[in-house]
């Protein structure tokens, strides 16, 4: 039997938000172009299937590609801005056991700005409160956190912990998913001086998942000094994204769409055994964005079990003799302090590029539709249409 692969399905590239650090809002794909439940029915066997987009919950027909996922994946987790409460609630209904995870920025004012959705925060939190009352178990925020939220950090675990739920973080990257490549880290000493204290919290709870969690925390103060991955990327080995045209790529954080293969065309053991893929693989192996986003580090985390587990022992063992962890532990950290880098020399570090020209992975179709209208009039005609219907 061959190995379950972690698989993040990429549904549509439709969004109702207008995040500041992602401009996918405004690169919709077509609807009759997103991947199909034949296509679906095409994956291979997974241990865990992440469901996103744009805003998954744009598919009136998600129910079905849940229902499809299931026959062949242990574990399915949506993500969502959580703006579509009653379409969130009646898929969970069907799938009690299903993962939720609802992008909140931040407290109400920092997460509206940067969402720049109406009442998005209000929204959201209503949402996951819903869920939290259903029973639903594995309900949580998901929280980009960059210069404007970061203050919000500790806070927003707090809510999350005092409703039970998980919390999960990123920070900013670039790449053709996001279409950006200007997201960078300003004031880096600030955040991370956030990052710091989530770490001491997670470190000091009774939850072992949340010492691992601390470990991925310090790998994102690692991350936004620009400084190479606490562990190798694997990405496009047993693990693999596909997006809403059914191209199969290794991951969403590349500066370009990267195929391995398509699957509307092709079967999985063709496409995942092509020479095509074995290219992108060897791409992979020299890659040097060194994104650290749950989607590659948490299968890494898995595969170098050791690397996190004497990270984890050793600052519990610090905690019992009352010592904190400190970010600077992590030499850049200290570097910057000592003024032996420079603020630039970090800018030059990250995948952030001014001038570059941002590939959004849209079909020839898709990217046709946005010679007459712009992404948000089309989005916005076709979640009115459908709320008419
Ligand atoms: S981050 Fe997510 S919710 Fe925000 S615009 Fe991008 S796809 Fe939409
Ligand atoms: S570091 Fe890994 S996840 Fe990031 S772009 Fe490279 S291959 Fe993809």
């Amino acid at each position: 039997m061959s190995k379950k692969l972690n698989g993040t399905v990429i549904v549509t590239y439709r969004c109702n938000a207008r995040c500041t650090m992602c401009n996918r809002y405004k690169c919709p794909s077509k609807p009759e172009e997103e991947i199909s439940i034949e296509t679906i029915k095409k994956l291979p066997e997974m241990y865990f299937t992440n469901i996103t987009g744009g805003e998954p919950f744009i598919r009136e027909d998600l129910s079905e590609i849940v229902r499809e996922l299931y026959k062949k994946s242990d574990r399915i987790v949506i993500s969502t801005n959580g703006f579509f409460t009653d379409r969130i609630i009646k898929l969970c209904e069907e799938f009690p056991n299903i993962g939720i995870r609802i992008s909140i920025e931040g407290l109400e004012k920092t997460n509206n700005e940067i969402r720049g959705l109406k009442d998005g925060y209000n929204r959201g939190y209503t949402t996951l409160k819903k869920l939290r009352e259903m029973g639903m178990k594995d309900v949580g925020f998901g929280m980009t956190v960059q210069d404007k939220n970061a203050p919000d950090l500790v806070p927003l675990y707090e809510l999350s912990d005092e409703m039970g739920m998980e919390f999960a973080t990123a920070s900013l990257h670039n790449s053709f998913y996001f279409v950006e490549a200007k997201n960078v880290i300003h004031d880096r000493l600030m955040v991370a001086q956030n990052f710091e204290n989530l770490v001491n919290k997670l470190l000091n709870s009774k939850s072992p998942k949340k010492w691992f969690r601390a470990y991925f925390n310090h790998g994102l103060i690692n991350y936004i000094y620009g400084q190479k991955r606490l562990l190798p990327c694997d990405m496009s080995f047993d693990t693999f994204f596909i997006d809403p045209y059914g191209d199969v790529m290794p991951c969403n954080g590349t500066k370009d769409k990267e195929v391995m293969g398509n699957l509307n065309t092709q079967t999985w053991d063709q496409l995942w055994n092509s020479e095509q893929a074995e290219e992108v693989r060897s791409k992979v192996r020299c890659c040097d964005r060194d994104c650290w986003m749950i989607g590659s580090v948490s299968p890494a985390m898995h595969k170098y079990i050791w690397v996190p587990v004497l990270w984890v022992l050793c600052h519990k063992l610090k905690f019992w003799t009352k010592k904190k962890y400190s970010m600077y532990e992590n030499k850049i950290v200290r570097d910057y302090r000592d003024g032996k880098v420079s603020k630039e020399d970090l800018d030059k570090c990250s995948t952030c590029d001014m001038n570059c020209v941002v590939n959004d992975g849209l079909s020839k179709a898709s990217k046709e539709q946005l010679k007459d209208k712009s992404g948000e009039e089309i989005v916005d005609a076709d979640i009115e249409k459908q709320m008419m219907s």
